[in-house]
């Protein structure tokens, strides 16, 4: 599809799917959507997907961005999901090159802690042999003296060696936008800011579903053949619009991070380690100048639009850093942000704790026929949206007869900005026209080969060079180009998803954010009044995570 990414097309999409019936309604913008609608657009299925909020906002900009083998669920002995895990680690290294990124992670091993060295060589030979010996590098033993030279600033006492193995980091918000911008470009029509509110029905058959268009405040019907429910943790609210006594399939949990700057906690590679306090698998990450914590588990009972981190979620992961980096002493006030994300994992009465709760997925099918996906994982998503579309495939062909294609090139077609694998190359260009070399590296490690329209844009309006914020590689140029190629709607789409300046600066960007809706308001035709009303409404998000992990003060 020609048309780009924009609030446009979004229009554009609303007008034309109110009229036309679809082969596929994905319900969810998240990873999970996002993958079945290009998998099905690829294989040649009309495709519509709407998101009730901003792509990614649910769990898939929350994650701990790792695309990983699941080193931990060999301790349950889930080896074919660590098996199917690596495999999809693999793909995604080579579609989306600059926002997949291979890791090397230090595991150490102290004594008395919950794993001890044999288990961990052992471990990591298995995860290896799983992935075929074709992990990016095959992990290797170190000894006190290794460990130590790696990261000296680790706690010394009881150290008794370690290992490196490799994974994968990621920015998981943007993954699920160019997979639905690729998705876009094989003809899916899709549209942020449109909830389902109830299903059509025909004879007791979901025919389409019913919608709100959060932007214009317009209901709409959508119609399709077939209609999937990808809305992770919002799984069984969403079945049950169509079957209100549907029982719960899911069990989410609570999973928080907290963001501390780097040299606060004094570590130069990916850490896995198991929290003192109660012996869970925790990492601590890289990610720039700063370090990301996490993460937490704990059940919830309700499931909010809109999930927080609390003082107990950030206490904890600040005290369980603070046993393996001694010297930091990390307090609340070394906290930039904290984010919490809701896992979307299947209910399973058997199991003890929610780390025992199975990372797998099941698809299950209403007697009306919405198709639900439920569970999964971010690393896996394309092979789970595989199998959802051939379930599509089969009902599509019970209906009208027709042979849907077996499989799409999911796993060799580059995803937007994908097309180079060698990241240093298109740096090296944006260096040759006159751009800075950080600069280059932030707008390529966000934008693969799509950083040249970028540069372009600042090339042309020299203002748009200028940083959103003093000392951030945010320009904006970025803001032009969400808005033209990328369909950012509201200043936090912009801040907290396009880039994650809402995450990284201490201040939450707030700074930014008039800028940010000026230069939308420009793009998406704001009046004065709306202009202000963005800027204030990203504030006030803003100052509701702040307050979340804010001690109360002693009346
Ligand atoms: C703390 C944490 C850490 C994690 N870390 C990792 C990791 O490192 N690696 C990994 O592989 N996996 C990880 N996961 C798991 C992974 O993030 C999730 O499995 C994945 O993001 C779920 O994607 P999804 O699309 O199913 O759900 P979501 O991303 O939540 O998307 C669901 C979408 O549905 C939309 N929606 C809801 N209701 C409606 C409605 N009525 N109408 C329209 N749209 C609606 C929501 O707005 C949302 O955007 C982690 C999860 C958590 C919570």
């Amino acid at each position: 599809m020609d048309q780009p990414f924009s609030a446009a097309t979004r229009r554009a999409t609303l007008e034309a799917l109110s009229a036309e019936t679809v082969d596929l309604l994905v319900v969810g913008g998240g990873i999970t959507g996002a993958g079945i609608a290009r998998d099905a657009s690829m294989r040649g299925l009309t495709t519509a997907l709407v998101d009730a909020g901003d792509f990614g906002r649910g769990t898939s900009s929350r994650s701990s961005r790792l695309v990983h083998g699941g080193l931990r669920y060999l301790e349950h002995g889930w080896l074919h999901l660590v098996f199917e895990s690596s495999r999809e680690r693999g793909t995604l290294l080579r579609i989306a090159p600059h926002l997949v990124r291979p890791a090397p992670f230090l595991f150490p091993v102290h004594a008395g802690g919950r794993v001890g060295r044999w288990t961990l060589a052992a471990g990591l030979w298995l995860y290896d042999a799983l992935s075929l010996f074709r992990n990016v590098r095959r992990h290797h033993g170190l000894s006190r003296k290794g460990v130590r030279r790696l990261e000296p600033a680790l706690r010394d006492q009881d150290l008794k060696g370690g290992a490196v193995y490799y994974d994968a980091q990621c920015d998981d918000a943007r993954l699920t936008l160019a997979t639905l911008r690729s998705a876009h470009r094989h003809g899916a029509r899709i549209a942020n800011y449109v909830a389902v509110t109830g299903f059509e029905k025909a004879g007791g058959r979901v025919r389409g579903a019913l919608t709100l268009d959060r932007v214009s405040g317009a209901r709409l019907a959508l119609h399709a053949h077939v209609v999937v429910n990808a809305t992770g943790p919002w799984t069984d609210l969403v079945r049950r619009l169509d079957e209100p006594s549907a029982a719960p399939l899911l069990r989410p949990t609570k999973g928080v991070h907290v963001v501390v700057p780097r040299h606060r906690v004094g570590h130069t590679e990916a850490l896995t380690l198991t929290s003192p306090l109660d012996g869970r698998v925790m990492f601590v990450l890289p990610w720039g100048d700063l370090s990301i914590l996490g993460t937490t588990d704990t059940d919830i009972t309700d499931v909010p639009e809109e999930p927080l981190a609390d003082i107990d979620d950030v206490t904890y992961l600040l005290r369980s850093a603070n046993a393996y980096f001694p010297d930091a002493r990390l307090n609340l006030g070394d906290v930039v942000s904290a984010w919490a994300g809701l896992r979307p994992l299947l209910a399973s009465p058997g199991a003890t704790s929610t780390a025992a709760v199975p990372r797998e997925h099941r698809i299950v099918e209403s007697s009306g026929g919405l198709v639900t996906i439920a569970g999964g994982k971010l690393t896996t998503y394309r092979s789970m949206a595989a199998e959802v579309v051939d379930r599509v495939a089969r009902r599509l062909r019970r209906l009208d007869g027709r042979r849907v294609p077996r499989r799409a090139a999911t796993d060799t077609e580059p995803l937007p900005g994908g097309e180079v694998p060698d990241l240093d190359l298109i740096v090296r260009d944006l260096v040759d026209e006159g751009m800075e070399e950080p600069l280059a590296w932030a707008l390529v490690s966000r934008y693969g080969t799509e950083a040249a329209a970028v540069a372009n844009l600042a090339r042309r309006e020299p203002a748009l060079a200028r940083p959103l914020l003093p000392g951030q590689s945010v320009i904006g140029a970025e803001v032009v180009h969400q808005a033209r190629r990328e369909m950012a709607m509201t200043v936090a789409d912009v801040l907290a998803r396009r880039t994650r300046l809402f995450l990284e600066d201490p201040h939450q960007a707030i700074e930014a954010a008039p800028a940010v809706a000026w230069l939308l308001a420009a793009e998406l035709g704001w009046s004065a009044e709306e202009r202000d009303k963005q800027a204030q409404a990203y504030r006030d998000e803003a100052a509701r995570m702040r307050r979340a992990i804010t001690p109360a003060r002693p009346a």
